[in-house]
Order: structure tokens, then sequence, then C-alpha cells
């Protein structure tokens, strides 16, 4: 079994080649729920849905966020009444949260519907939400808190982050089956995600980072930074601002105690001594997941190493 700690659009392109390598059974995926927002009296699942969309190849390839082929009727009439349109949700992607909405409402606990979704989108893997309870990310800039789909899309991450907040985390327990999925892993890869807003809130859920700097798994961390710089999004100048090093080495502080194997780019071979100096072995190949090829080779390389 393959346990593969996942935010959302990083996470999203390894396991479309993890999938390629090993049986998508053998793969349960720890979603973050962090991310989740209630727009239009809905609960959106952010990261959940993205996972599902690209492993259900149905991401759209023009904005690498949403479904593709998607209209925006629904949002258009509610900015009639309204309703603000900085969040873009498609009318198909409101389906999802519709149903999602529809099912919470009625008790299903959120691990049960995400189970659901799974199953409607034909996916073999299973996809587990970190915690049924709500956990909301905050981030801290210079002038308060900021909901964090607020930071992301209202204010497109033009904010100084000084710091971060898991809210209603102390309280949260793992939902069924996460800590299982930890423990009875061969392997535990965190994906190349942003350490502190998408792999950080999975590790916050009480319980969870314990599992996992004891689990008997491998546990294998990728770098989302590659040469010092993002592919996609703010966890460069999240991570630089927090005061840590932005580069595969301060990933691999971060993640400290809680790999064995820490993954980097090619084009970063010279940091490999000072991660391997931090207690983990480092494996040193092309990370840029630029094609089907690509993630499917970034995938095998990792499981050959295991
Ligand atoms: P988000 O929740 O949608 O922001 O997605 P994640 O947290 O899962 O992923 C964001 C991170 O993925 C960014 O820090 C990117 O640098 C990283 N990322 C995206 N594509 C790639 C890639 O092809 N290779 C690597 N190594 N990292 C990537």
């Amino acid at each position: 079994m393959f346990t593969v700690l996942a935010g959302g659009v990083g996470a999203s392109r390894f396991l479309q080649g993890l999938v390629q390598v090993v049986d998508p059974s053998e793969i349960t995926v720890i979603s973050n729920s962090g991310d989740d927002v209630e727009m239009f009296g809905l609960h959106v699942s952010p990261d959940t849905d993205i996972v599902i969309y690209a492993l259900a190849g149905a991401v759209n390839p023009e904005t690498g966020w949403g479904l593709t082929a998607d209209s925006f009727a629904v949002v258009d009439q509610l900015e009639r009444f309204g309703y603000a349109r900085w969040f873009n949700l498609g009318d198909k992607d409101l389906a999802m949260a519709i149903h999602r909405t529809r099912l919470l409402h009625e008790g299903i606990p959120m691990h049960e519907v995400v189970a659901g979704l799974v199953r409607a989108w034909g996916l073999g893997c299973t996809i587990i939400p970190m915690s049924n309870d709500p956990i909301r990310t905050r981030i801290i800039g210079p002038d308060g808190e900021i909901p964090f789909q607020d930071y992301m899309v209202k204010l497109r991450t033009d904010v100084e982050v000084r710091g971060v907040e898991f809210a209603g985390a102390e309280k949260a327990a793992p939902a069924p089956g996460v800590l299982a999925a930890l423990r009875d892993a061969k392997a535990v890869i965190l994906a190349p995600s942003n350490p502190i807003v998408s792999i950080g809130p999975i590790l916050a859920v009480p319980g969870l980072r314990d599992a996992l700097a004891h689990s008997r798994a491998t546990r294998v961390a990728i770098s989302p930074i590659i040469a010092g710089e993002v592919v996609k999004g703010p966890a460069a100048k999240m991570l630089q601002t927090l005061g840590h090093e932005v580069s595969a080495v301060g990933v691999a502080r971060i993640y400290q105690g809680l790999v064995d194997l820490m993954v980097i780019d090619e084009r970063d071979a010279a940091l490999a001594p000072a991660v391997e100096a931090l207690g983990m072995s480092c494996l040193v190949t092309d990370t840029i997941m630029s094609s089907d090829e690509k993630k499917a080779a970034l995938a095998r390389t990792i499981v050959a190493a295991l």
C-alpha cells in the first residue's frame, strides 16, 4: 500500500504519475481539507476535488483548475443577487458542491461523502479527507487574519504571510482510516505540495504527525521547491516570510524526523549533502512533471528507490 499526503495541484500531478506505475487499488490519498470553504451556502473542498478531477482526467488543461469544458452560468446569475464573483466555481463543479453539501446536511460524515464521490468518478484508489471535523487554514497578514481562499483567490496571495493557523485542528480527530493508512503502508509519500498550507494542515490533525513519525513505512517527500523557486503558487514567498530557507533543504528541514528519503530535483543536485546531513537519504532526479510521461517517470523512480 502507498499512502500519499496530498494538497491540490502539485499532489494531483504526482498522483497522475503514480497511478500509471502502481495499481490504483494500492493507493490511499490523505487529502487536505484545510482549504475547504463555504460558498453560496455550499461546502466546497478545492484540494480534494482537484485530486479527484485530475485522477479522472477531467481537469481543465488551460487553467489547471476546475473541470474541462465547464461553464459559469450559475455564478454569473448569482452576481445579479449581489453575490461576489471572485470565487470562480464552474457549473459542473457546483454539482459536486451541491451533492456534498446535501449529504453533509443529512449527517453523512465527510469521509463517506468523499468515498462516494471517488466511486461516482470511477476512480480505483481510496481518498480520505484528513479529518471529518472542520479545520480551516487562516493566513495571518500584516492587518490580521485572512481565510485561506480569500488569501489565495480574492487577494491572489498578494499578502505578506506572517503566520498560518489551522483553526479547529486542536479539537479535530483524524478521519476513520487515516491512522491505519499511515501505520500499514509500505510507503508514505508527502507529495510535492506546499509544506506550510497543504501538508501543514494534515500534520496538524492530532495524532497524525506522531503516526507518521513512528510509522514503519518508508517515508518519502518530494520537494515542491526547485532551484529556489516554485513551479506554481505561493510556497516560496510564504517559506521566505516565515523564516525558512527557500530551497529543497528548507523543505527537508520542515520534514526532518518525518521522512527517510527526500526527493530533490536534478537542478538542486548540489544540495544533496545538506539534505543528507539532516539524517535522511536524498534522491536526485528530474521532478518537473510537465507531461504524463514525466509524471510516470518520477513515480517509477521513487517506487524503484523504495
Ligand atoms: P495547491 O493546494 O493547489 O496549491 O497545490 P499543492 O500544495 O499540492 O501544490 C503546490 C506546489 O506544487 C507548489 O509549491 C509547486 O511548486 C509544486 N509543484 C507543482 N508542479 C510541480 C512539479 O511538476 N514538480 C514539483 N517538484 N513540484 C511541483
